[in-house]
């Protein structure tokens, strides 16, 4: 399986992505995630993108082909991956269509989480990580017990960096703007499946399994 999960902030992919990739064991590559991650070490890179990703504006398309370029060479992805906040660019689904053409390896499917604006910002300015276990929960959506048993069990709920109103209005903009032309690459090219992607999370993900055959 070899596929590209678009959608909004919020549209639940890095979630959906998650039970996805322990499923059909593939790996979950999540852009997101790798910058996070490098933020988190302070690596020199990490330092430089950090502002970039507070701010909720875009990695250029140069760095990130590169650390796409080098994920996808690893063992792991060799039999296939999901990918979740990458391509985000018109240039990156252009950069990646290259890079999987090198490799002969052609996506199986550009799938679009698609949810409503309203539900997107409840998504993202409730959505909180426990800090023991990194399981993401939502203040408006988890149950009141899932809430608490994180708390008893000595974690924190912890909200990212970047889930603030300020930074989410910009991050939906930058969607917007930038990431909703990849969802018109990929729909002109009649490789575009869309799932809605409001629900539960095991509904969406029964819509979604069924969406990829
Ligand atoms: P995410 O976790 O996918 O919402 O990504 C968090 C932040 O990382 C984004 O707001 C961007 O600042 C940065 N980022 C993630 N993926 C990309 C990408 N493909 N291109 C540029 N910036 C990215």
């Amino acid at each position: 399986m070899r596929i590209v999960l678009l959608g909004a902030p919020g549209s639940g992919k890095g979630t959906q992505a998650k039970k996805l990739s322990a499923d059909k064991h593939v790996p979950h590559i999540s852009t997101g995630d790798m910058l996070r991650a490098a933020i988190a070490e302070g690596t020199r890179f990490g330092q430089k993108a950090k502002a970039t990703v507070d701010a909720g504006n875009l990695v250029s398309d140069d760095i990130m082909l590169g650390i796409i370029a080098e994920r996808l060479g690893q063992d792991d992805a060799q039999d296939g991956f999901i990918l979740d906040g990458f391509p985000r660019t018109r240039q990156q689904a252009t950069d990646l269509d290259e890079l999987l053409d090198e490799l002969s390896v052609p996506l199986d499917a550009a799938v679009l989480m698609d949810v409503d604006f309203d539900v997107l910002l409840k998504r993202l300015t409730g959505r909180r990580t426990c800090s023991k276990t990194g399981k993401l929960l939502n203040i408006y959506f988890s149950s009141q017990e899932e809430l608490d048993a994180v708390v008893a069990a000595g974690g924190e709920l912890i909200q990212r960096e970047d889930d603030n109103e300020e930074t989410i209005g910009n991050r939906l903009e930058v969607y917007r703007e930038n990431t909703e032309p990849v969802v018109e690459f990929y729909r002109g090219r009649n490789r575009l499946t869309s799932v809605d992607a409001d629900g539960a999370i095991d509904e969406v993900y029964t819509r979604l399994t069924a969406a990829l055959g």
